[in-house]
């Protein structure tokens, strides 16, 4: 493996590559959306066999490519799913929710800019509407997508309410911008603990090797590729 690259998050430019899709029964359906300044991954997440969905970070401009992606596959949508409240991972948030009347999920720790965009005291690049949090996520927590099983894995230090949903079912992980192919999200900004962030990629270091991640921004990876994550700190500190 190629040592970890410079961190990537928020480069003006970025361009994503591939999104190789590997579940192991099937029974998971998704597709990606980069949108925005940014190129955010937007994702759907769908059962296969009972249309049930979740819709992960609505990034800015995603709301088209998302309910188009709904509608031609027939999808019942069920929640909005926030790895963190960076405003290029809420911004069609509000918009998406209106659309299916349905409850956004967030970590307490990232609901404030949620509710009140800029709070973070990060500037945005769009308008960003503000939008309720109408259930709070916790350590550990599991919940479904229709027949999925998934897990929340609270992993702080980008944001202080960043987590990853981790479907062992499926050995899927949806990293948010806690972990990047060859890279991690930014320790640059307000937001960041780095301590915090070594402990949270620890953790991830632990689920088995062929999971697949799903990051924020960019391409697929497996966490078995990511063989830095336990030194993450020799690299980013
Ligand atoms: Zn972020
Ligand atoms: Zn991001």
């Amino acid at each position: 493996m190629p040592a970890p690259v410079a961190q990537l998050d928020r480069a003006p430019g970025y361009e994503p590559g591939g999104l190789e899709v590997r579940t192991l029964s099937g029974a998971m359906i998704f597709q990606h959306f980069p949108s925005g300044p940014f190129q955010t991954n937007a994702y759907v997440v769908a059962c296969k066999n009972t249309k049930k969905a979740a819709i992960v970070d609505p990034s800015p401009k995603s709301f088209k490519s998302i309910t188009a992606y709904i509608a031609q596959n027939q999808l019942i949508p069920e929640k909005i799913l926030l790895t963190h409240s960076h405003w290029d991972h809420i911004a069609d948030a509000a918009k998406c929710k209106n659309e299916y009347n349905i409850p956004i999920w967030v970590h307490p720790l990232d609901r404030a800019n949620l509710e009140s965009p800029g709070a973070d005291g990060l500037p945005f690049w769009v308008a960003i509407e503000a939008a309720s949090a109408d259930h709070l996520l916790e350590e550990g927590e599991s919940f479904v997508i229709g027949e999925i099983q998934f897990s929340t894995i609270h992993t702080p230090g980008h944001t202080p309410g960043g987590v990853c949903f981790y479907s062992s079912q499926e050995r899927a992980l949806f990293s948010g911008d806690t972990l990047f192919q060859g890279t991690i999200g930014t320790l640059s900004l307000p937001t960041a603990q780095p301590e915090l962030m070594w402990k949270s990629l620890e953790k991830l270091a632990k689920l088995p090797p062929e999971t697949s991640v799903y990051p924020g921004h960019g391409s697929s990876t497996t966490i078995g590729q990511e063989d830095w994550l336990p030194r993450a700190k020799e690299f980013f500190g």
